[in-house]
């Protein structure tokens, strides 16, 4: 199964995906943390990359679509995949069917977690807390200035996505709302799992 995960910061992509490769045996493709890894192991990509991310900004299309591109050839791809922060952009939805199709595949579902963005810079604060509770480092981004970026960057950029697979009769809406068990079982329902 190739699945995208579409919703805003905070909506919940990452616990919900993590739960999906348990159960669907495939991987997690996060273009968020293959670029704090980039950004982490200070290559080429990674040195492009940083600032616009600290500040909440997205990296350009190109970029992310040249990791993707590559990264789904691996094989443990060969089974599919869940996509978690691509495609971000129109663009980006547009070149993943492109190079699928290259390779002869095609996404498979999209399902997008619906949130009450007053409920996501207070998810952020909490996720804040608890990483440095537990000792470990803060994401650059996960201050209340990168975060409203991230917020304004999701409505402008990245809420089109959405659209763009809706009106292709492809996009799932799944209320990211719920407790964390309820997301999953919707999430499951709508995939047919
Ligand atoms: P979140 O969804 O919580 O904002 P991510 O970990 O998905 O965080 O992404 C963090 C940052 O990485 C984004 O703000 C952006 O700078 C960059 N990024 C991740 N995925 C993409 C993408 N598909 N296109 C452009 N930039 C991206």
């Amino acid at each position: 199964m190739r699945l995208v995960l579409l919703g805003p910061p905070g909506a919940g992509k990452g616990t919900q995906s993590a739960r999906l490769v348990e159960k669907l045996a495939i991987p997690q493709l996060s273009t968020g943390d293959m670029l704090r890894a980039a950004v982490a192991a200070g290559s080429p990509i990674g040195l492009k990359a940083k600032a616009l991310m600290d500040a909440g900004q997205l990296v350009p299309d190109d970029v992310v679509i040249g990791i993707i591109d590559q990264r789904i050839d691996e094989p443990d791809c060969a089974n599919g995949f869940i996509l978690d922060g691509f495609p971000r952009t129109v663009a980006q939805a547009e070149a993943l069917s492109a190079l699928l199709a290259r390779k002869g595949q095609t996404v498979d579902a999209v399902v997008e977690l619906v949130v009450d963005e007053t409920a996501l810079v207070d998810r952020m604060r909490k996720r804040v807390a608890e990483t440095l509770a537990a000792g470990k480092p803060v994401r650059a981004d996960d201050n209340p200035e990168s975060f409203k970026t991230r917020l304004d960057a999701y409505r402008a950029q990245t809420a089109p996505v959405s659209e763009h697979y809706a009106q292709r009769g492809e996009l799932k809406q799944v209320d990211g709302m719920m407790a964390i068990d309820e997301v999953t079982t919707a999430i499951n329902r709508s995939i047919g799992h």
